[in-house]
């Protein structure tokens, strides 16, 4: 059985070695007879994969020993509201850098707990760049600067993250977490969902300075949404989606083998060059979404000369085993998502199938 050549935004590809380790202990994990859904959450056998999750994550991403990491659930979506829920006090203001639709719905939810206001936005680019450092409309009074570090939708990426942020910094780090290395120290919180380039969806990761837990807004937050609640049991205060922190420590294994987050650089930079190279050399037959200095090295976004021929593309391309290909349903075109777990293979085979059918569509 061969596997698809899986370009899905998300829920996303996970690595075959991942999925055929997780085959062989689905009935009897570590020779307790029993899967490890099926065990407590109490248990130690479940501590030590939640743990060693925990711990791999620090010495992958470096982050120092001053932040928490925490496995909650409610995906990124959730810590829309959860962050501003905490921190944005009723007299501030937060700082929302606007790069594509997830920025867009962040500060929204932020709008019900506080002030907002927009630093940057290149909305009216059609989302195709980053603004530069320099473009983002900084106040010393702002409660914190709010980025998306990669735009899953159209296809763009911050190049350089590790910029004096003149507040604290959070970032949606959804898209791209561990694709590449990352200054967490130049961040106040940090969180991604663990479906596009960590494991399955059900978990959600927030790296967080610690000193951020002592100023939570107290009155008024549910229990569950509050950061200290889960720092203070390690992550263990309610039962945590136990299944997908088994898979994410199983892919977080998979990522230290392959050399850690440079090693996923390196093997996302190929991927992602792959794919680039054909659209440049396409003489406009391809037209990349993204402006060049601003590309994604995860979410490949690309339009052909009209819609016939787009849905021509995605038509054949589905027929010889290309999978995901179609772009959001906002925007349009086609994507390739191309995270982690996505193989030099599989983009080679897409390159080839976009040289070919160039050729015979010209
Ligand atoms: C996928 C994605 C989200 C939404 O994640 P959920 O886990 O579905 O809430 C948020 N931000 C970015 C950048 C994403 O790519």
């Amino acid at each position: 059985m061969t596997r698809a050549h899986n370009f899905n935004a998300g829920p996303a590809a996970l690595p075959t070695e991942v999925l055929e380790e997780a085959e062989k202990e689905l009935v009897n994990f570590n020779g307790t007879g029993m899967s490890v859904m099926e065990l407590s959450h109490r248990s130690k056998e479940y501590e030590n994969v939640h743990n060693d999750a925990i711990s791999l994550l620090k010495e992958l991403l470096q982050v120092p020993d001053n932040y928490e990491i925490l496995l909650l659930q409610g995906g990124a979506s959730l810590q829309f509201s959860m962050l501003p829920a905490n921190y944005l006090k009723n007299n501030e203001t937060a700082n929302y850098v606007l790069t594509g639709s997830w920025s867009e719905k962040a500060l929204k939810e932020a709008g019900n707990f506080g002030q907002t206001r927009i630093g940057a936005t290149t909305k009216e680019d059609h989302y195709k760049r980053i603004p530069s450092f320099d473009e983002i409309d900084k106040k010393s009074t702002d409660s914190y600067v709010h980025i998306t570090s990669n735009n899953t939708i159209y296809g763009t990426q911050w190049q350089q993250l590790n910029h004096d942020w003149h507040v604290q910094a959070f970032a949606d780090m959804s898209s791209d977490i561990l694709s590449r290395p990352i200054p967490v120290e130049r961040f106040s919180a940090i969180y991604a969902g663990a479906q596009k380039n960590l494991g399955p969806s059900g978990v959600t990761v927030v790296i967080m300075k610690k000193e951020l837990l002592e100023q939570e807004r107290k009155e008024g937050t549910p229990t569950l949404l509050r950061y200290s609640t889960h720092a203070e049991k390690n992550s263990l205060y309610h039962t945590p989606p136990t299944f997908a922190i088994y898979m994410l420590n199983k892919v977080l294994h998979w990522i230290k083998r392959h050399g850690g987050a440079e090693g996923m650089q390196e093997r996302n930079e190929e991927k992602a060059g792959l794919l680039y190279e054909v659209i440049d050399n396409s003489n406009g037959f391809y037209k990349g979404h993204a402006e060049p200095e601003s590309r994604s090295r995860m979410n490949v976004t690309f339009n052909l000369r009209s819609e016939e021929l787009n849905q021509l593309f995605l038509q054949q391309a589905k027929q010889n085993g290309f999978v995901g290909l179609n772009g959001h349903r906002s925007v349009g075109g086609c994507r390739a998502s191309i995270y982690n777990a996505v193989t030099l293979d599989s983009c080679a085979a897409l390159r080839e199938f976009m040289i070919e059918f160039q050729q015979q569509n010209q």
